[in-house]
Formats: structure tokens, C-alpha cells, sequence
């Protein structure tokens, strides 16, 4: 899938930890420039192709950060998330024949509406598939929430993607969480002593 030539959405992977940052990102905060790029790379994400015109003055950003958040809080806790697309319409392209030789054949692309004279608004609902199609690609067991316990039923909970066997969101939880491992035991041999 060919998105920005640049920025965050290069990989799968890229795009999902763009995902996770986003969905904590202030909106109200963000200047002109910022939310027009986040525009442009959700539009990009949903139609895999590069956002072109103007963005909307309904962009659709807030919606498609508040279905983000959904999914990714969701999914990193083991639950499922629904969304529900009632009015679009969506183009099947057929792929390009495949050149003499090629290895790979094209792919068939799937759009939302493509041309509106105010610009395009994200379809937030698109973007969750779109994440969850690249959350599948970089393996989606590696979404996790953050185990550890601060407190009697409480835990850290901070959502992250995993490398290979990481179980806690910073060395420093992994490093808190074997303190607790290793403190009960060491609590019973005092009290044996
Ligand atoms: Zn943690």
C-alpha cells in the first residue's frame, strides 16, 4: 500500500505507532500545520493513496481519533469493538494488469467517495480497518496493555506495542514488576527466620 512518501506511514508498523501516539494527542492544542498533516496521513490511511485538495472544515479528525483510541484500547485489553458504516460508498478498483515478468500482480483497491468540492473528511470508521488491517501485518498479539500492579485492583494499563516478549510498557515496570515477583518470598523467609 502506497501512502505519504514521507512522515509516519511508511511501514504497518510506522503507522500503528503513529496510531498509538495519536490517539493521546490534545487536539484542541494542535496548530494549523499539525492537524492538516493529521488530516492528510488519516485520509492517506484510509484510501491508501496520498491525500490530495483541501481539507474539509468537517475534517472528521476528533471522530477518527475517538474510534482509534476505541479499537486500540479494546483490542490491547482482549475485547472486541464494533463500528458501523451506514452511508458509504465504496469504489472496488480492479488491479492493473500485471506486467510481463512481474512477480507480484497489482492489488484491488478499495475507496471511499473521491472527489468532493470542500475536500475530503476522514471516514473514521474506514481508518479502524485500516489499522486493524496494519495491526495484522505487524502481528496483533503485540498490541498489549500495560500489566503491572499499582495498586490492590489497579494496573498501569499503558497501552504499547510489544518487541519480541515484552510484557511491560518500560524497562523500568519490567524491573518494578520483578521487585514484586521477588519480595513475597523474600517476606516469607523473614518470617521463617
Ligand atoms: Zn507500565
Amino acid at each position: 500500500m502506497a501512502i505519504a512518501p514521507r512522515g509516519p506511514g511508511r511501514t504497518p508498523e510506522a503507522r500503528v505507532e503513529w496510531a498509538l501516539k495519536f490517539r493521546l494527542l490534545d487536539l484542541t492544542k494542535l496548530s494549523e500545520r499539525a492537524r492538516h498533516r493529521a488530516w492528510a496521513m488519516l485520509v492517506a490511511w484510509e484510501r491508501g493513496r496520498p491525500a490530495e485538495g483541501p481539507r474539509p472544515a468537517q475534517d472528521k479528525v476528533l471522530e477518527a481519533q475517538q474510534a482509534l483510541r476505541e479499537v486500540i484500547e479494546a483490542l490491547a485489553n482482549g475485547l472486541p469493538d464494533v463500528v458501523y458504516m451506514p452511508e458509504t460508498t465504496w469504489s472496488i478498483w480492479p488491479a492493473r494488469r500485471r506486467r510481463p515478468g512481474a512477480r507480484r500482480g497489482g492489488r484491488v483497491t478499495v475507496t471511499t467517495d473521491h472527489t468532493r468540492p470542500g475536500g475530503l473528511p476522514v471516514t473514521p470508521e474506514a481508518v479502524v480497518l485500516a489499522f486493524v488491517n496494519d495491526l495484522n501485518a505487524v502481528e496483533a498479539d503485540r498490541l498489549k496493555a500495560c500489566p503491572l500492579k499499582t495498586g490492590e485492583e489497579t494496573t498501569c494499563g499503558a497501552i504499547f506495542l510489544a518487541a519480541r516478549r515484552q510484557i511491560y510498557c518500560t524497562a523500568r515496570h519490567a524491573q518494578a514488576a520483578a521487585w514484586l515477583r521477588y519480595q513475597p518470598k523474600r517476606k516469607t523467609k523473614e518470617a521463617l527466620s
